[in-house]
């Protein structure tokens, strides 16, 4: 099957991530805040948009639903019964969506809202993960309805995919995590590279996504809070953790990126 994975670009930082079967000229795209984007870039490719998939109730991911329903009745939309669109097919953990015969399973990662999901497509072997809010490169979604607790949770669970998925987060918001990053691991390589190569690609207007998991473990503090250097970076500034106990440095680092 050849799928192909575009990123749509939306408001200021937001990626529509599209998949596109080049064989039968169809379209899926995931958490459309705006419609127009979207009308275009499939009447630029002469597309058919056959289903919109949500993440999460967030305005600029579902804002543009509607809109799109309206240039494309057929559309099916696939999305949790809390995301505030009109699904036809209800989501939760555990289930699962097709793309042309590629399977994708519902994830429930949650933290960022309390209903958000992520989709882990398989093609031919190789895995995509579509994160939304949840996880950025080099970075996590805020918390807004759902819990600290539950975001910890949802890292650990995305951490558990094979090495070489690709993920798929919803904003291009890489550069400025990184710098956070080099605020509690100032020695660490990896980030100082990627935060170059970041700042390059983003003043060219390139996207820096997707990103392996393996990248990410090296680059992103919150996948990282078992990692001595994090702690001692999060206690340097006076934050309490104990270090036996990862989800408080999990939850300090957030509270400190809330702040940088
Ligand atoms: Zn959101």
């Amino acid at each position: 099957m050849s799928i192909q994975i575009h990123p749509i670009k939306a408001f200021n930082d937001n990626y529509i991530w599209t998949l596109i079967n080049k064989n039968n000229k169809q379209a899926i795209v995931i958490d459309p805040g705006q419609a127009e984007p979207v009308a275009e870039y499939m009447q630029e490719h002469s597309l058919e948009l056959t289903s919109i998939w949500t993440t999460h109730h967030h305005h600029d991911h579902i804002g543009g639903v509607m809109e799109l329903q309206e240039y494309f009745p057929m559309t099916h939309i696939v999305a949790h019964s809390e995301h505030g669109v009109e699904e036809d097919q209800t989501i939760k953990d555990g289930g699962s969506v097709s793309a042309w015969g590629c399977s994708a399973q519902i994830w429930d990662v949650s933290g960022h809202t309390a209903t958000h999901v992520a989709y882990v497509l398989d093609i031919d072997g190789q895995k995509h993960c579509f994160c939304g809010d949840t996880l950025f490169s080099a970075g996590c979604g805020r918390v807004f309805t759902g819990t600290i607790e539950q975001l910890y949770d949802s890292f650990k669970r995305l951490n558990g995919l094979p090495a070489d998925t690709l993920l798929y987060p919803a904003h291009e918001y890489t550069a400025n995590n990184l710098r956070f990053g080099l605020s509690i691991e100032p020695d660490n390589v990896a980030m100082q590279q990627a935060l170059a190569q970041a700042e390059e690609k983003t003043a060219a207007g390139i996207p820096t996504l997707p990103v392996t998991l393996a990248h990410e473990r090296e680059v992103n503090v919150f996948l990282r809070v078992n990692e001595p250097s994090v702690i001692a970076g999060v206690e340097a500034k006076n934050m309490s953790v104990d270090s036996d106990k990862p989800l408080t440095v999990f939850a300090a680092l957030r509270e400190l990126k809330d702040n940088f």
